[in-house]
């Protein structure tokens, strides 16, 4: 997860690189940061802290922020590392000058590039496999930064979105198989934006021009108007990421030229097909929010009536973060409540994006049912997830992944409900279109990235 921005070539750029990251709230809460400069400042500002974007950034962290660039990350949460050392941007200094870096994405062979690194010598503040390409580009012999970072990235393997800002450039990379989104847009107060999700593009009045290609590097400088583009990487196949279009990113957001909102409004209606037939139920309700647009897609499909069966506080964060089961569970129960009069007594037809390590669809269902309903057919509108994903996803290890530890008809006892069913891969392949070919490590255990 974790969201990632960068301005070039406005006068507001920290104040729009904070409305990005407000607008991506949802891709991380744990931390946020923002590094700013350009404008012959020769320095680079950073503020970065735990929390939300609305509480870390105010007049005085813009007072800070000065320049007519900025970097901003948002920190998705990974159980046991919960601190302010591992918020973004990273701030070094080094011999060519001060660069500051964000990275969306996850690199795999990060604990062997770290030991080389620790055995030559190198000293590490963070636990965060960012800080690698900070010590490739430091340690390098070339005179030119962009030579430097072109020398390190073939050392790095994974899924990784990163921006790099040195004093007077802004450095913009996407891995060769594009796991991670990244798109471009043009600000209509003048400069560019490159941000994780389009989502944010209409709060900065920003207009989208491309996705940022697989293997690309674009360089923003006063030496071109325009960013200058170099083809880094174009041997790998292209991969992007399908639980980005299930969960992560906003309903709103395009990535890849595919609305994500049509996308799950796709899967709950392939989800609906020789289904929704055999139950004979009354209405059709999602989980909020991450369930809404299949479960659209699968009560128009079906002609089933769709209905807000549990309502939800919006005061509550994304349960799935909280480090703990015990937390876990507490958080479920703070955020969703059901609508008694609506389904006393009436058979109900479920939908959820996913099912991980089963913790929310076993309290809804136990909910809805204290609540009268007569029966809850749960229906997810992902394939089952069976295999970690290194890719820049936080799934659990293997054993806490419930579909890969129980088989379907064991979860569906788990969680109590009266039937239970996943979208299929092939299913998930049709909602997206065939012409690509995505990532769905966790539901195939197709571990490409060699
Ligand atoms: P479970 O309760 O089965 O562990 O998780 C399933 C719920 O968590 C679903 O409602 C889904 O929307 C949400 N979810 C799935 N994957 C993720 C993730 O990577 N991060 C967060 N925050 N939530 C997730
Ligand atoms: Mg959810």
């Amino acid at each position: 997860m974790c969201a990632i921005v960068g301005i070039y070539g406005n006068e507001d750029a920290s104040k729009l690189a904070s409305a990005a990251l407000f607008a991506m709230q949802h891709r991380g809460h744990e931390a946020t940061g923002i590094s700013s400069g350009g404008d012959d400042s020769k320095k680079i500002f950073t503020v970065k802290n735990r929390g939300y974007v609305r509480d870390v950034f105010d007049e005085n962290a813009f007072s800070v922020l000065k320049g007519n660039m900025a970097i901003g990350h948002n920190r998705y949460s990974t159980a046991g590392s919960d601190s302010t050392f591992d918020a973004q941007p990273i701030h070094a200094k080094y011999k060519l000058g001060e660069i500051s870096i964000v990275h969306n994405g996850n690199l795999v062979n990060k604990n062997e590039v770290r030991q080389r690194l620790i055995d030559e010598g190198s000293i590490f503040q963070t636990g965060m496999d960012t800080e690698n390409l900070i010590h490739l580009i430091a340690k390098s012999s070339a005179n030119r930064l962009r030579d430097r970072i072109i020398k390190s990235l073939p050392k790095l393997k994974g899924a990784y979105n990163f921006i790099i800002q040195s004093r007077s450039k802004l450095f913009v990379m996407r891995d060769a198989h594009g796991i991670r989104p990244l798109s471009l847009g043009k600000l209509r107060s003048g400069g560019y934006i490159v941000a994780s999700e389009t989502c944010c593009f209409d709060l900065v009045d920003a207009e989208f021009i491309r996705d940022v290609k697989p293997g690309e590097m674009l360089i923003f400088s006063k030496d071109n108007n325009e960013p200058e583009s170099i083809m880094l990487d174009n041997t790998k196949e292209f991969r992007p990421c399908a639980f980005e279009y299930i969960y992560f990113a906003r309903p709103d957001s395009d990535i890849n030229g595919i609305n994500v909102y049509s996308a799950r409004e796709n899967m709950g209606a392939l989800l609906a097909k020789n289904d929704a037939a055999l139950l004979n139920a009354d209405m059709v309700i999602p989980v909020p929010d991450s369930g809404v647009p299949a479960a659209l897609g699968y009560a128009k499909e079906s002609g089933i009536p769709f209905e807000l069966g549990i309502i939800r506080n919006h005061y509550v964060g994304r349960t799935f973060i909280e480090p703990t089961q015990a937390m876990r569970n507490m958080k479920v129960k703070m955020k969703l409540s059901p609508m008694r009069s609506l389904i006393e007594g009436k058979s109900l037809v479920v939908i959820d994006d996913s099912v991980v390590r089963g913790t929310t669809s076993k309290r809804i269902v136990k909910m809805l049912k204290d609540a009268g309903a007569a029966e809850v057919h749960f229906r997810v509108a992902s394939p089952m997830i069976q295999h970690p994903c290194f890719y820049g996803i936080d799934t659990p290890t293997k054993e806490e992944l419930i579909n890969a530890m129980m088989t379907k008809d064991e979860v569906q006892e788990f969680i109590e409900a009266d039937s239970l069913e996943y979208l299929s891969i092939d299913n998930l392949k049709e909602s997206l279109g065939r012409d690509t070919n995505y990532s769905m490590v966790s539901f195939d255990g197709d571990y490409f990235v060699v």
